[in-house]
C-alpha cells in the first residue's frame, strides 16, 4: 500500500459477513437454474470493485455486469480466470479489439456495432460473446422490432465469429407499481421478440430482463439469469419493493444487511461561545455555549452540502447533529451532550456505532437522494477494507 493511500480522512469498511448474508439470501430467492449476474457498476456501487468482485466471487458470483469499458478492465484485474464480465453499455470503437480479445461478454444495441465486432471477431479469429438488446418499451438503447431485419444477414455471414450469449431487455422501472401496464408490455414484446430468433433457429444461451426490483416483484420474469444490483447491497430498490416482499411473509423483517460502513475521526475539538456563528457565513447560530467537534470529511468526500445543519453522525454510540455548512473537507458536530470527545475519537458517518445506525436511506431521505445516487457518489479515492 502507497502512502498517499494509506492514510485517507476516512474510511470505507465492507462487512463480508453482509456480503454472503444477502448473496445467500439472493440465492434463495430466485428460482432454481437462474444465473445471478452481480451489477457492479459505479465502481460496485460506490463500495469498490476491487474488494466488492472477490468476495463476491468467495460466495459463489462467477458473473459480473459493468457499464463501460474502463469498468470491465478493473474487474479483469481481480476476478479468478473462470468468472464471466458483461459490459451492458459503452464501448468505444478503439475497445473492441479488448473486449474480444480478453473475452467480454458485451451487449450489442445498434446493427452497425455488431456489424463491426462480427467483423473483428472474424478477423481476429475468436468468437464475440453478444447479448443482442431488444427494444420493448424503455426506449433507451436496443434493437427494435424492424431493425431485427438487419440482423438476421449478419448473424447468418458470421456464424462462425460468435456464441449468442444472451438475448436482454431492461425495464423501465419495476420498482413501482404505477410502471406494471408498461412493465408487462415490455415483457409481452420480448417474448414476441426472442420467439422471432428461436423460430430462426438462434437459440441464445440465457434469456435476461430482470434487475433487483424484478427480481422480487415479478419472479415470473427472472427467466436464465437476474442481474442484480442494489439488493446484494443491502438496500431495496423502492419502498414499495420492500413492502412487496414483507407483506407476502410472515416474519415482518427486512432480510438484508447494510455492507458499507463509512468511518473517520473527530480532528479537532472547539467550545464556541453563545452568540457566535459557526462554519461559513450565519446559517448556524450558537444560541447557548457549545462544544463542537470538526471531522475531516466534506462535500469533496460525498458528504453532500444539502445536509448543511441537517446531517447526522454517530460520536460515542450517540446521533449528534451536524451544525452549519459542509465544508469542502469538513464537517462539524455539535457534541456538547456529550463528555470528553477528544481528537481521534471515531466517527461514524454511515454505519453503527455501539446501539446506534446511521443508514444510508435515512442519510438520503434527508436530503432528498436516491440510495442509488449517493451510493455511487461515494469517491473512489478514499481506502475501502473488507472486514469479518
Ligand atoms: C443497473 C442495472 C441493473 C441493476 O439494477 P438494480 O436496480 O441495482 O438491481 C440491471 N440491468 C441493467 C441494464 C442496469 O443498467
Amino acid at each position: 500500500m502507497t502512502a498517499t493511500s494509506f492514510h485517507t480522512p476516512s474510511i470505507i469498511e465492507l462487512s463480508y459477513d453482509a456480503i454472503a448474508h444477502n448473496l445467500s439470501f439472493i440465492k434463495r430467492f430466485v428460482k432454481k437454474n437462474v444465473r445471478i449476474s452481480s451489477v457492479v457498476k459505479g465502481n460496485a456501487y460506490g463500495h469498490g470493485i476491487e474488494i466488492y468482485v472477490p468476495a463476491a466471487e468467495h460466495c459463489g458470483i462467477d458473473h459480473f455486469s459493468v457499464f463501460s469499458i474502463d469498468e470491465a478492465e478493473r474487474v479483469l484485474s481481480v476476478k479468478q480466470p473462470e468468472t464471466a464480465v458483461m459490459i451492458m453499455g459503452w464501448i468505444p470503437p478503439e475497445g473492441l479489439i479488448w473486449v474480444l480479445e480478453n473475452d467480454m461478454e458485451f451487449w450489442v444495441f445498434e446493427p452497425e456495432r455488431l456489424k463491426e465486432a462480427l467483423k473483428l471477431a472474424d478477423k481476429l479469429g475468436v468468437k464475440a460473446r453478444i447479448h443482442i438488446e431488444l427494444e420493448t418499451g424503455m426506449n433507451r438503447t436496443g434493437f427494435g422490432p424492424y431493425e431485427l431485419n438487419e440482423i438476421w444477414p449478419l448473424l447468418r455471414t458470421y456464424k462462425d465469429a460468435y456464441v449468442l450469449e444472451g438475448l436482454c431487455t431492461h425495464l423501465a422501472g419495476a420498482e413501482s407499481i404505477a410502471n406494471h401496464v408498461r412493465i408487462q408490455r415490455q415483457i409481452k414484446r420480448f417474448r414476441l421478440m426472442t420467439g422471432l430468433f428461436k423460430d430462426r433457429g438462434y437459440q441464445a444461451k440465457s434469456l435476461h430482463a430482470a434487475s433487483s426490483a424484478a427480481t422480487i416483484v415479478y419472479p415470473a420474469f427472472q427467466f436464465d439469469m437476474v442481474r442484480v444490483g442494489i439488493l446484494q447491497y443491502g438496500y431495496w430498490p423502492s419502498k414499495e419493493t420492500f413492502i412487496h416482499y414483507v407483506s407476502r411473509r410472515k416474519k415482518k423483517i427486512d432480510p438484508l444487511d447494510r455492507i458499507i460502513s463509512w468511518k473517520s475521526s473527530v480532528m479537532a475539538v472547539k467550545h464556541v461561545r453563545q452568540g457566535e456563528f459557526v462554519s461559513y457565513g450565519t446559517t448556524y447560530l450558537a444560541t447557548e455555549d457549545k462544544t463542537i467537534a470538526i471531522v475531516p470529511t466534506g462535500y469533496s468526500h460525498g458528504y453532500s452540502r444539502a445536509l448543511s445543519n441537517s446531517g447526522r453522525i454517530l460520536i460515542h454510540g450517540q446521533r449528534v447533529a451536524v451544525i452549519g455548512m459542509i465544508n469542502m473537507n469538513m464537517l462539524i458536530a455539535d457534541v456538547s451532550s456529550l463528555r470528553d470527545v477528544v481528537v481521534g475519537d471515531e466517527v461514524v458517518l454511515i454505519g453503527k456505532q455501539e446501539h446506534q445506525t446511521i443508514s444510508v436511506a435515512s442519510f438520503s431521505e434527508l436530503s432528498n437522494q436516491l440510495n442509488y445516487e449517493l451510493l455511487t457518489r461515494l469517491p473512489a479515492g478514499i481506502l475501502r477494507r473488507l472486514t469479518p
